[in-house]
Order: C-alpha cells, then structure tokens, then sequence
C-alpha cells in the first residue's frame, strides 16, 4: 500500500528542477486539502513559481514547521508506481545524475495533469483529388504522415508549411473534415494474432522467448543474428505473449528513421500501429501516450531512448533492438546508456529483456558468454539469402588520381550493378563536401571560433560549418591567419564531394545522398529512403546512417570508401566498433536472395587484425580477442571506468580545479581507483568552454559511484564551472 497523507501532513515533494546544490531535490510541503499519497503528480509553489513534483515519501522536517507551504494541487494523472520511482532512483545513483533531472525525463508531456477535454481535429473525410496545389498536396502528405494520428490545426501547418486558410480550404472542399474528438484517444487494440511462420533457429528461438515473457518476472537475453535473419519476426512473437498476457511492451529503436518499416510490420502482423514515441512527436501525441501508457491504454510502444521513462502500467517486455547501436548512449544532462537502463528497469519491474543486434556490444556479448544474458543465435539469412561476399581492396596498390576516392576495381564493380539494374552503395562516415579547408599559402586549416575543431564544407549549404557546436561561416576567400586570397582548398572527401566524382564516372546513374544534414526532418529522410528502396536512385553515397536497418531490396553492392577510418585514434572501441560498422553496413547487401551480395573494402592496411576479422566472417574469434585485450588492459566490461569532464570559459581556472581535485584523490584511492589526469579533452573547447578531462578506472568489483561523490563532494567548483560525471564512458570526445 502506497502511505496517503491527511491535509496538513508533513510530505516529501521531489520536484522536477535541481535546486542549487540542494542534492536530493526532495523538499518538505504540507499535504493539500483532502489530502494526497505518494507518487502522487502534484503542483507545489516555489518562491514565486508553480512547480511540477511527485510526492516522494514522508518529509525529513529539514524544514522549519512555521515556513512550511501547501501542495497547491493533485493533478488528475495516475500517480506514479512504486516500481518507476524506484528505477528513477536507482538510475539517479548509478549515473550519478541529480533525481530532479531524472524525474524531467520521466514527466516529458505537456499538460499531463489537466482533464482530457475536446479539441478540434483534422481527418481525411472524401476522396483525394487528382490534382491538387503543392501547398494542399503538403497538407494531405502530413496528415498521412501522422499515421491517422489526431491532428490539430497547428500542428497540420507546421508539418505541411504552410496557412491555416490551405487547411480551410481544403475543409470547404470536402476533402478533410474537421471533428471535435476527446483529447486523450486510446489506441487501437492490438490483436496477437497472423502471426509468421518460422522456419529452423528462429522456431526455437521464439519458443524460448515465448516462454521466458509467459513465465514473467526478470531476464535479459541477447538474440544475435545476422540482418536478415528474422530477428524482428521472432521478437515480435515475444511481444505478441506479452500483450496476450495483458502486459505491455516497449521496443526501442535507434533511429527514429527505421521506425517507418517497423510500424507498417506491426500492423500487419498485429491489426493496428502501435503508439510511438520520439522526439519528433506532437506535443498532442506525447501527452495523449504518455496517459495512456500510464492507464496501461497503450498495449505496445515503439521509440526512442527517453520512452525507458514512461509510466507503463505493467512492463512486461523490453527489446533493444540494434543494441550496440551508440546513440543508445546519452552524453548530454543525463548521461546514461538506454540499453543498461533497460536492464535495470526490466530487473525492478520483473519484465523481459531482449537485446537484438548482428553485432552486440562487447558488454552484452560478454555477459552472455558469461552466464548473465541468455543467448539466442540466429544462423542464416531467411530464405536462399546468403551474407555478401566480403573483399579488400589494397589501396596501397591503386594509383588514384587526385581528389579522386574510387578505386578502378570498385567502379567496376558498380559499373556492373548498374548494367544489371541494380543499386550500390557506397559508404562514407563523413557529412559535408571536405573535413578540412586548408589555405595552400600558409598551411593554415581553418577552425571554428568557439571550439578546437576544423570547420567542415558543405556545399549545399554553401558555408563552413562546425560539428561541435553548429556555428556556420562562410567559405574564406582570403586566408584568415596570412591573409593570401584565393588559396583556399578543400582536402578530404566528405560524402558531398565523393558524390561529384561519382555524377562525372557514372553520369547515366541517378544518384541518392544519405546524409543526416541533409534532410530537414526525420519524414522526408524516411521518405527518401522508401522511394530508395522502391527503385528510385541506382548509387547511394551514405554516412554511418545507412548502416542502420535499411532494407534496400535491390541493393547488392556496398563499397566501403575507406574501411580505416574508424581504425585511427586511441579510443578502446575503435576495433569494436569499425567490426560492427562494416557489418552493418556490408549487411545492406543482398537482402533479398535472389543475388548474392557483394562488400569491397577499401583499405590501406588489408593485413590489420581488425580488418582481417571483419573480412574473415570468425565473429567468435574477434569478440574472445577484443574480449581478452580488456581484460588484459582491465578496462570496460572487466574494469570499471567513470569520465569527468570540466569545462568553463576561463582555461586556467578549470585546470587548477582538476589539478586540485587530483591532489584530493583520497577517497578514490581509498575504493582502490585509480584516477588519470586532468588532461585536456581531445575537443580541448567546445562553444566557448575549455574542457578539461579526468578518468577513473578500478576492477569490476569496486562501486564506484559513492567514492566519486564524496571525491567531488570535497571541493565546491566555482560558479561558471561544469562538472559532468560520466560512468560507463563511450566515448571520449
Ligand atoms: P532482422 O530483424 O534479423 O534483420 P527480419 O526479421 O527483418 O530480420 O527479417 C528479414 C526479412 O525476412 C523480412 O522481410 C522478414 O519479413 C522476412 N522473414 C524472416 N523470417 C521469415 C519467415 N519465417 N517467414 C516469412 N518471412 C520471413
Ligand atoms: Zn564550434
């Protein structure tokens, strides 16, 4: 039983801004009139401010009786679980993120304490005309998009841009038809049923997950398998005996992009589109879902990292699907990785846990090898499809000319598909037209004013643009450090630049750039990608966000413009991760069987292990020597490690803080951590603010966590000075 209150009662309201150094954010009010119950939503004044808070527990009496204010009110939404407030509690500890910061992302809907109500909405209501203005056909495009989603006025012209007197119009036409409909609809139902009939590994991998969600309570498995190979299929069967157990499930997605595919899937496997949840999201659909997940109204919800926060009635399932995927990892306010935290929550709620990926991360393949994790492989590709033959190509032997990227034997190659009608990509991890401007005179590169990095082109743009912070300027005609004009020139290939070269080699072919700058929203790159998929470009030149799911049915050739990429610098991933990137990415070809698909890696080093791996096909072999090599080196997953990063505007101020906050290492060296630097971070400034880095590493058994606090708890940093606590590093920027 949750404790309830009586008005006047002393409460613990934990509000959803940090306040000062106040570091529990749980502040004393006295319970409102009628009285209120914990985990209770409730508005709670703030010196002058209304604040949105949860009643948290009794209050600790730190504060002075006669001071003491009321609750203003109970808001009308379920209060929030005993299971959810324990998960943001425990997440709060483990990543050492304030608990306020951690309620905001559990309370991400707007107006989620006011009654439901009525609001004007639009819906398709005749037959679409054939022809139509471009303004009006936007709008009947953004209404499909929406997914038969309720729409309100503004939200229709933001996403077709334009009036409300197009939408008016079409109104008067007949076309759409304007209803008051209740503010919160409940989703369809969604019936378990149509389901696929499996064939070989994926049948026994069905039955075992089957089994695991029917039995209920906590397990986490790692089902691995090459793209292709049914994954999905089978973790849908998960999630149709959770919902046949009238429990809801949560399937997370990395990139909002691949949900498209994913939810037409659902529907025909399931009868109706599950709810969705990303930050693309009207503020309308985020509320609507997030009431209804808290009512258990939503049987099954698809995202982004931030759904792990949502008030779901009773969890029964979590798949992380692609889960080495590294946008699971937040590095900004919270830092947290969605894919550990869905582990955590999944243990407190006595859910299911499915980790689904071709290429897991070294820390799931390690806790299955080493019994944490269930294990399911898949074997094959569905069907006669077969994994694409992999190849290097030896750069070393190539004589290219300049500013030429495209070997003579990959150009073959992709001369070849395009004779045959079918499409090839070539893939380059590099946004903009050159990662360097260079002045030929002095040498000078140019960077941004704000951060320690190299401006990039982009020529679409037509300006240089900073990939740190954003800032844009043009492209110099004159050098900005020795003032010669006309010298300037781009070095490197970025996808725009690679693609001249392959407009002047294939001039017939009709090209596509997949590059995340270039679309303006999540819609139109999805919308690209179906017509990709449907035939519509015969060479795509793509960053790392063609790697993830696509399914390009006539794609067979993936050429890999420069397989060394990801191989130079010093990050403990850079094996890891180049492995999982071609993978992926020579996954995209050949999907379909009827040809098999074909990988050219262009490299200068062919005879690297990581290389040689990633051509040899032994995956085993490369996760026990990756596996092996941290262990020896004691680091993540058989070590612990947690990042600091100290920045400020005053250079000289955040190195004397580090300096002193490494002289103070007591409390590390006490848990038997050991502590590194401060060292300048490898983006040394980033908007203005020098950045200073510390690293803490001590073995697997240490808890890091409570020796950290009171490390930092030592020494107050100065005002404009930032301290962010990263545990589980995954990247070292
Ligand atoms: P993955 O998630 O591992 O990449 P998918 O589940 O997307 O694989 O399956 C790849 C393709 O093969 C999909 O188009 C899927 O519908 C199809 N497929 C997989 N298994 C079956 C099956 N048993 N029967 C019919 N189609 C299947
Ligand atoms: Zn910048």
């Amino acid at each position: 039983m949750e404790r309830v209150f009586a008005e006047g009662e002393r409460v613990g309201v934990l509000l959803t801004e940090p306040l000062g150094r106040a570091l529990t954010g749980v502040l004393d009010y006295r319970a409102p009139e009628g009285g209120c119950g914990t985990g209770d939503f409730v508005e709670v004044p703030l010196g002058p401010r209304r604040m949105l808070g949860v009643v948290w527990g009794p209050g600790d009496g730190s504060f002075d009786e006669n001071r003491l204010r009321s609750v203003t009110r109970v808001l009308d939404a379920r209060p929030m679980r005993a299971e959810l407030r324990q998960f943001l509690t425990r997440a709060a500890d483990y990543t050492m993120t304030p608990l306020p910061a951690m309620l905001r992302l559990a309370t991400r809907a707007p107006g989620l304490g006011e009654p439901p109500g009525q609001r004007r909405v639009y819906r398709l209501s005749g037959p679409v005309p054939n022809r139509l203005t471009d303004a009006r056909l936007r709008v009947i495009e953004a209404l499909r998009g929406f997914g038969g989603a309720a729409v309100t006025l503004g939200e229709l012209t933001d996403a077709a841009d334009c009036s409300a007197s197009v939408v008016k119009g079409l109104v008067t036409a007949g076309v759409l038809a304007e209803v008051e409909a209740p503010r919160d609809l409940p989703y369809p139902d969604l019936t378990p049923t149509g389901s696929t009939t499996l064939l070989g590994d994926q049948v026994t991998a069905a039955q075992a997950l089957v089994k695991a969600v029917a039995q209920g309570g906590y397990g986490t498995t790692l089902l691995k398998g090459v793209t292709g190979s049914g994954k999905t299929e089978v973790y849908l069967e998960a999630v149709a005996e959770c919902l046949r157990n009238g429990r809801q499930a949560l399937v997370l997605l990395p990139e909002i992009a691949l949900t498209a595919e994913f939810l037409t899937r659902v529907e025909a496997r399931f009868g109706a589109r599950p709810a969705e949840w990303h930050s693309g999201a009207t503020q309308t659909e985020r509320r609507r879902l997030w009431k209804m997940v808290s009512e258990g109204r939503a049987q099954m919800v698809v995202g982004a990292r931030s759904a792990l926060f949502l008030p779901f009635q009773q969890l029964g399932l979590i798949v992380v699907d692609e889960e080495h995927d590294t946008s699971y990892k937040q590095e900004e306010g919270a830092f947290y990785n969605a894919r550990d935290m869905a582990v955590l929550r999944a243990s407190i709620c006595g859910a299911q846990v499915v980790l689904a990926s071709a290429t897991p991360s070294l820390e799931s393949w390690v806790n299955a090898d080493q019994g944490r994790y269930t294990r399911l492989d898949l074997g094959a590709r569905y069907g006669s499809a077969e994994l694409p033959e992999m190849r290097a190509i030896d750069m070393r032997a190539e004589r290219l000319a300049s500013n030429r990227w495209i070997s003579d034997p990959l150009a073959a190659a992709v001369q070849a598909r395009q004779a045959a009608g079918e499409q090839s990509l070539l893939f380059l991890n590099r946004r903009g037209y050159a990662p360097v401007t260079l002045c030929r005179a002095c040498g000078e590169q140019v960077g941004c004013d704000a951060c320690d990095a190299r401006m990039v082109e982009h020529r679409f743009l037509g300006r240089l643009v900073c990939h740190q912070c954003g800032a844009t300027k043009p492209v110099p005609v004159a050098c900005p450090s020795c003032g010669v004009e006309g010298r300037m020139a781009p070095v490197g290939p970025g996808v725009e630049r690679l693609a001249e070269e392959v407009a002047e080699r294939f001039p017939e072919a009709r090209l596509a750039i997949l590059s995340s700058d270039l679309f303006g929203s999540a819609r139109a790159l999805k919308e690209r990608i179906e017509e990709i998929a449907a035939g519509g470009a015969d060479i795509i030149i793509g960053t790392q966000i063609v790697a993830k799911g696509h399914n390009f049915p006539l794609l067979t050739l993936v050429g890999v413009i420069d397989a060394d990429l990801g191989l130079q610098g010093s990050d403990m991933r850079a094996a890891e991760r180049t492995f999982q990137l071609m993978r992926q990415v020579a996954g995209r070809a050949g999907r379909t069987g009827e040809r098999r698909g074909l990988a050219l890696l262009q490299t200068c080093q062919p005879e690297h292990p990581v290389i040689r791996s990633i051509l040899g096909g032994d995956e085993e072999a490369f996760w026990k020597a990756e596996a092996a090599e941290r262990r020896a080196a004691g680091v993540p997953p058989f070590g612990r490690m947690a990042g600091i990063i100290l920045s400020g505007p005053d250079v000289a101020q955040v190195f004397d803080y580090g300096a002193e906050l490494a002289r103070r290492d007591g409390p590390l060296r006490r848990v038997g951590a050991m502590l590194y630097g401060p060292a300048p971070a490898p983006i040394a400034r980033i908007r203005g603010r020098h950045r200073v880095r510390l690293l803490i590493k001590a073995d697997r058994q240490t808890t890091l966590q409570p020796a950290i606090a009171e490390w930092l708890g030592q020494l107050r940093p100065p005002a404009n000075l930032r301290v962010a606590v990263d545990i589980d590093p995954q990247s070292f920027f």
